[in-house]
C-alpha cells in the first residue's frame, strides 16, 4: 500500500484549522513539501510542543510526504522563539535534508499564504491554493498524523492546549470526540466559576456556546477566560448590532485595510469599503462586499486595526456570504499580486496583539502532560472534514474496537474515514454523531 493509501485509510485531515483531506494533497506532483510550525494564535503552543517532544515522527512524517508528493525541498517554518523546538528538529536530523526557516514573532505567521510567500517567494493566486505555484503545505500535527499513517495508525486522538482560566495549563492528547466539559478537566477545570471558552484560537476560533460540544480532528485549543471578559462580549454580540454599530460609527480611517495581511501581501482585501456596504448601499452592496472575498478571516481588523472597536472583519464574512447567496462568490478581479512596500514594517508583534486582546497575563507554558484521558462516551462528528460527511459503517448496538473503522466515504467523493476512539459500545447513531459508550 502506498503512502496515499495508508494516509486515506487513517482518516488523516489537516489538524491546523480547516480539515483538508490529507491524501488528496499528497496524491499531488510538487517541487516544494512545507512544514507548517509557525504557530502564532495567542495562548496556544501545541504545535511547538508537538515539535518538542514527537521530533523524530514528524520529520519522518515530512520526509515521506516529501517523497509522495516527489518534492525537491522540504521545510519547516518556525518562530525563532521556539528554539528548544528547532533544536530538537535539528538533533533528530539523521540524513534527512530539510531546511528550517525561521519567522519572527508575529501574527499571522501561520497564515498559508503568508508561509509559502515567506519561504518560497511565491505568491499563491488570488482564491487558489499553494498547489498551483508547485508547493504543499502540511501543518506539524498532520505530519506526525502521516507518519502515524506509514505504521497502520488512524487518526483516533487530537492533540490541544488547555490554557487560560484553567488550575494546570497543559497540551495533551485527547480521543476524538471527547466532550470539551470533559476535556477541560484535565487541565483541573477552571479557576473561577463565570468563565467562557474560546476553540482553537482567539482570533480564527469560535466562542464555545456548549460545553457539551465535542474536540474533532482540528481543534487546536481550549482557552479559559472569565465570562465578562472584553474579547467575550465581543464574540456574542448579535450580529445586526454588529452592523449597525459599523453603519454608524465607521468613519472610513481605513486602518483596518492598511493594517491587513492579505492586502499587504497584494491580495484585493479592504474591509473599509466592505463596511461602505453596511450604510452607502444605493448601488447595492455587492458594489463593496467583492473587496471581502480574499479575506481569511485572521481577525485583525476587528481585534486589532479598528480604533473605533467595530466588526470588519464580521462584515467581510457576511459579505462574501451575501455575494455567494446570488451567485458571486467567485473571484473574477485581477489575478496579478503585488506584495505592498511596507508589508514588513507594518508587522504586528505577537506581545502587541495580545496586550490588545487583554489576554498577556493568561500566557503560560502549556507543557505537553502525557496525561492519560479515558472518558466514558464519546459523541464523533461525521463531518470534521471539508468535503462529505462521513457515513456510518456500523449500527446502534454495536460492540466496536479502538480504532476500528465506524464511518467512510465513498471512493469518488472527497471526505476523510472516521474511525473509533475509544473500544466500546455504539450507543446512538445521528445524522451529526456516532455516539460510543466505553466498555
Ligand atoms: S478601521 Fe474601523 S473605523 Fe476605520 S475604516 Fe476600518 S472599520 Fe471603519
Ligand atoms: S479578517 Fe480583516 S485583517 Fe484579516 S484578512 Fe480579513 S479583512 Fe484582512
Amino acid at each position: 500500500m502506498n503512502l496515499v493509501e495508508q494516509v486515506k485509510n487513517a482518516g488523516v485531515v489537516g489538524a491546523g484549522g480547516a480539515g483538508f483531506p490529507t491524501h488528496v494533497k499528497l496524491s499531488s506532483k510538487v517541487e516544494w513539501m512545507l512544514a507548517n510550525g509557525a504557530e502564532c494564535e495567542p495562548l496556544l503552543h501545541k504545535d511547538r510542543e508537538l515539535m518538542l517532544h514527537f521530533p523524530a515522527e514528524i520529520i519522518q512524517g515530512l520526509q515521506l510526504a516529501a517523497q509522495s508528493v516527489q518534492a525537491t525541498k522540504a521545510v519547516f517554518g518556525i518562530k525563532s522563539k521556539n528554539k528548544a523546538a528547532i533544536e530538537s528538529l535539528e538533533k533528530n536530523r539523521k540524513d534527512f535534508a530539510f531546511e528550517i526557516k525561521e519567522f519572527g514573532d508575529y501574527y499571522p505567521a501561520g497564515d498559508e499564504y503568508e508561509l509559502v510567500y515567506g519561504i518560497t517567494g511565491r505568491l499563491i493566486p488570488p482564491a487558489g491554493i499553494p498547489l498551483q505555484i508547485g508547493v504543499v503545505v502540511n501543518n506539524i500535527e498532520t505530519l506526525y498524523n502521516i507518519y502515524q499513517a506509514s505504521q497502520g495508525i488512524p487518526v483516533t486522538h487530537k492533540f490541544l492546549t488547555i490554557t487560560g482560566l484553567v488550575k494546570e495549563p497543559m497540551t495533551v492528547r485527547v480521543p476524538v470526540g471527547s466532550l470539551i466539559s470533559d476535556v477541560l478537566k484535565v487541565a483541573g477545570g477552571s479557576t473561577i466559576s463565570q468563565f467562557a471558552i474560546m476553540e482553537s484560537g482567539l482570533l480564527m476560533g469560535k466562542f464555545v456556546k456548549d460545553l457539551q460540544k465535542p474536540v474533532t480532528k482540528t481543534t487546536g485549543g481550549l482557552i479559559v477566560l472569565p465570562a465578562d471578559h472584553p474579547l467575550i462580549q465581543r464574540y456574542t454580540k448579535p450580529p445586526a448590532m454588529m452592523d449597525r454599530i459599523g453603519h454608524s460609527a465607521c468613519d472610513q480611517c481605513s486602518y483596518c485595510t492598511e493594517l491587513c495581511p492579505r492586502y499587504l501581501l497584494g491580495y484585493q482585501v479592504q474591509p473599509h469599503l466592505v463596511m461602505r456596504s453596511l450604510g452607502f448601499s444605493v448601488m447595492g452592496p455587492e458594489l463593496w462586499n467583492k473587496y471581502a472575498l480574499l479575506c481569511c478571516g485572521c481577525g485583525l481588523c476587528t481585534l486589532f486595526s479598528c480604533p473605533e472597536l467595530l466588526y470588519p472583519r464580521e462584515a467581510c464574512e457576511r459579505g462574501i456570504e451575501n455575494l455567494r447567496a446570488i451567485g458571486k462568490g467567485k473571484w473574477e478581479g485581477s489575478t496579478e499580486v503585488k506584495v505592498h512596500p511596507m508589508k514588513d514594517s507594518r508587522r504586528i508583534p505577537l506581545k502587541h496583539l495580545m496586550q490588545k486582546l487583554g489576554v498577556t497575563q493568561y500566557d503560560s507554558h502549556a507543557a505537553f502532560s502525557d496525561v492519560k484521558f479515558e472518558p466514558d462516551q464519546v459523541q464523533i462528528p461525521l463531518k470534521q472534514h471539508i468535503g462529505n460527511a462521513a457515513k456510518p459503517i456500523v449500527n446502534t448496538g454495536d460492540k466496536v474496537k479502538f480504532g476500528q473503522l465506524i464511518a467512510d466515504v465513498p471512493d469518488d467523493k472527497l471526505g476523510a474515514k472516521i474511525h473509533a476512539s475509544i473500544a466500546g459500545q455504539i450507543r446512538e447513531i445521528t445524522e451529526q454523531f456516532i455516539i460510543i459508550e466505553r466498555a
